[in-house]
């Protein structure tokens, strides 16, 4: 059950997500064509747009920026050579249900199997959520794993959407992290400031104040790819998040057709710096089954950020990084 009313408030705008192609189409008044390659496709990955993303987007305009990450189409059913269901190895890092040990010092805990948004180019597209553990016994050998690693110093609520838990789950989560005394940092990867600003509310605020002030420090890592992202309720969410002094950065995809133009980054980086919000990381896309047709090319990456240094600043210039399975940490693609 919701525990007050700022959660009922984001439990129903989540609850009122468009998951339907034809209302997606019909609200935004674009061409009946691209209703039946929707329908085809949401059978591998189903639709789900929250209304405040929508409200973002262009009527009228097929080609806008943030529809197309969310617009189901046939080019997803394409299969392509070198394209994989597991790009990033996920699965083969998973030493323990509900956690992936990537990368030295850090942990991952996949707490969330649900988003708020879906992502037509998401890496995780794929991943066998169903096999997480659920119920608090299953969560038990992870926490045993955690607390049996000094070596690890920071932990990284991820999913799935971890704010997509009730703030009661993410309290208790969060409780049993603070208990692991060589954990000093926690942080939070989610895109539901972006698109499910609600959620950022003062209770959720508070306990991540809460939980810093005992030593532990939250990090939130949000995800916008497009300045257009970054306006109305959830431009005043991520405010909220810095006056409430919690440290923020962004990371990016590299998408084809909706960011890759110097501009459109450029205006991406004003915006977050703007805020508070340090760009971190602009990623080159997952070689994921399904989204080949979000590719740039790295060489095209590598002139937008030569570019991008040569008219931001440089701490507003995100680190244009690759994931490669089996690497002990990101790559960077540009020295
Ligand atoms: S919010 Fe993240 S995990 Fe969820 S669909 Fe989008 S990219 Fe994937």
């Amino acid at each position: 059950m919701p525990s007050s009313l700022e959660e009922i408030t984001w439990q129903k705008s989540l609850s009122q997500a468009i998951r339907d192609p034809r209302e997606l189409i019909s609200r935004l008044g674009i061409p009946e064509k691209l209703l039946e390659p929707a329908l085809n496709t949401v059978q591998s990955f189903p639709l789900m747009v929250p209304l405040s993303f929508l409200n973002r987007m262009e009527r009228g305009n097929p080609e806008d920026p943030l529809l197309k990450q969310v617009l189901p189409i046939a080019r997803e059913n394409e299969t392509v050579q070198g394209f994989s269901t597991d790009a990033v190895g996920d699965l083969n890092v998973r030493q323990t249900p509900g956690i992936l040990h990537k990368y030295h010092g850090r942990a991952l805990l996949m707490v969330s199997g649900a988003c708020a948004i879906h992502c037509r180019y998401c890496f995780r597209r794929h991943y066998p959520y169903g096999d997480e553990p659920r119920t608090l016994a299953e969560w038990e050998p992870v926490w045993k794993a955690l607390h049996a690693d000094p070596s690890i110093q920071e932990v990284i609520l991820s999913g799935g959407d971890p704010l997509l838990l009730t703030d009661l789950r993410l309290q208790e989560l969060c409780q049993r992290i603070t208990e692991i005394p060589h954990v000093k940092r926690l942080r939070i990867h989610s895109r539901l400031p972006v698109v499910l600003p609600d959620r950022i509310h003062a209770g959720l605020l508070e306990m991540f104040q809460r939980l810093s002030e005992t030593g532990t420090v939250v990090w939130m890592v949000i995800h916008a790819n497009h300045p257009n992202e970054i306006a109305g309720d959830a431009e005043i969410a991520i405010r909220k998040m810095i006056q409430a002094g919690i440290p923020t950065l962004n990371q990016s995809v590299l998408l084809k057709g909706i960011n890759d133009s110097a501009d459109t980054l450029v205006r991406l980086s004003e915006k977050l710096v703007d805020l508070g919000v340090m760009p971190y990381y602009l990623h080159q896309l997952d070689r994921v089954t399904g989204v080949a047709h979000f590719e740039v090319p790295e060489e095209q990456g590598r002139e937008l950020i030569r570019e991008l240094r040569t008219r931001l600043p440089g701490y507003a210039v995100p680190q244009y990084v690759r994931e490669i399975a089996g690497e002990p940490c990101k790559i960077p693609l540009l020295g």
